[in-house]
């Protein structure tokens, strides 16, 4: 054999299968040999479950989705349902609406508080194909009931929304879309699977921004949905043909944040729990945000809805989780002021994103409802003094005397 032969083939694949490293290796491979032409006809005809090409799954993939489907189905008696990771979020989302059936004049209807993306997918790239699309107020069940007489196919909502952490009943979501023949498709990224499982309470897709809680450190962007096994072949279909499998490497991360997601998670909602109470006693907050205050107008659902499955995850002695996202309002500032205010925060970063170890700070106005018009802010109560906090692992103390010291600056 040349030696130009060997250096590209010695080594590969001589690990013997017996060889059972602790952390799944990161399959850095762009196709793959089968056993046999057999063996590859078997596989490419669905046959046989294996691997030939890098764009249709990799065994890094394999085992992130294995993970993320152990804990989205924890509890739900083995009812048959697959996990497809994705290169993100939004990846995700387009297979899932693609996969859910809808097509040319069909309606898709979207929470009123959905994230900008996704509000911009369906009006930017889908609608153009002849998708149609409209909002409505999930968290009023008789304006949903009469957006749903428009025979949506799809229901869009997300099981705690963006910035007011609105938390809609998800098992009265899927009950009142199914109703009328819609599948419902919940966006669970700020709950993470701890909190809430939506296809246990009836949902069709449940998607998840895994650069948030699943991978959870600020190093990857991924995304992840599990649905029922009958919608396996349409999202898989999907993904290999607009190309949006989660690579290798992303996959290896994202697979390492799996495996300390309870922890993470459990912590954050205990810190944000403390924070949202504690800023609930400053004079300089006008108001707070926490579905874990009594005052938070979802209070009651989310305890109903997150107490049960938060408790069956980590333990009742851990009490309700409601998520690790506040929001306050800085009293009387204005634009300028809550400006000064982020750039005296030193442990608080002021970036987009959520669900990392480190706290994140983000400011509606500017990022997340930039595109939005003042009276639609208005109306969402999305104020100009409005800022979201995305509690870390660090102190709850030492991130409390942050803002504290901030604070300074205002008065
Ligand atoms: C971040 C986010 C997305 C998009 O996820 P990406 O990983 O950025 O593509 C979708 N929904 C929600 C609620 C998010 O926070």
């Amino acid at each position: 054999m040349d030696l130009t032969t060997l250096a590209v083939h010695a080594g590969e694949r001589a690990a013997a299968p017996s060889e059972r490293p602790v952390s799944t290796p990161i399959y850095a491979s762009s196709t793959f040999v089968p056993a046999s032409a057999g063996a590859l006809d078997q596989i490419a005809a669905g046959a046989a479950p294996g691997y030939m090409y890098g764009r249709y799954t990799h065994p890094t993939a394999t085992a992130l989705e294995a993970a993320v489907l152990a804990l989205e189905t924890a509890g739900a008696g083995g009812v048959p349902a697959v996990c497809l990771s994705f290169a993100s979020g939004m990846a995700a989302l387009h297979a899932a609406i693609l996969a859910s059936g809808v097509g040319r004049g069909d309606v898709v209807l979207c929470a009123e508080e959905i994230y900008g993306a996704t509000l911009a997918l369906l009006r930017d790239l889908l609608a153009p194909l002849g998708l149609q699309f409209a909002t409505a107020p999930v968290m009023d069940p008789s304006a949903l009931a009469a957006a749903l007489q428009n025979r949506p196919r799809l229901l869009i909502a997300e099981a705690i929304s963006n910035p007011l952490l609105r938390v809609p009943d998800l098992a009265a979501l899927a009950q009142a879309a199914h109703a009328v023949g819609a599948k419902l498709l919940v966006d669970a990224t700020f709950a993470s699977p701890l909190l809430c499982r939506p296809l246990a309470l009836g949902a069709d897709f449940s998607m998840h921004s895994a650069t948030k809680y699943i991978a959870g450190h600020g190093d990857t962007v991924a995304g992840v949905v599990t649905a029922a096994a009958a919608e396996a072949a349409g999202l898989a279909t999907a993904r290999k043909l607009a190309g949006g499998l989660l690579a290798p490497f992303e996959a290896w991360l994202t697979l390492r944040g799996v495996k300390t997601l309870p922890l993470r998670v459990r912590r954050q909602c205990e810190s944000a729990a403390a924070i949202a109470a504690e800023l609930a006693r400053w004079p300089e907050i006008a108001a707070v945000h926490y579905p874990g205050l009594p005052s938070h107008p979802d209070h009651a659902v989310a305890q109903r809805q997150f107490g049960a499955q938060s408790c069956a995850q980590v333990g009742p002695q851990h009490g309700t989780l409601y998520g690790g996202v506040l929001a306050f309002a800085l009293r009387g500032a204005g634009r300028n002021q809550v400006f000064a205010f982020l750039d005296r925060l030193r442990l608080c970063l002021h970036a987009t994103s959520l669900g990392d170890v480190q706290s994140l700070i983000s400011y509606p106005l500017i990022s997340s409802h930039r595109e939005i018009s003042p009276r639609q802010r208005q109306r969402l109560g999305i104020t100009d003094n409005l800022l979201r906090l995305s509690v870390g692992l660090e102190a709850p103390a030492d991130l409390l005397a942050d803002l504290r010291q901030a604070l300074a600056t205002l008065a």
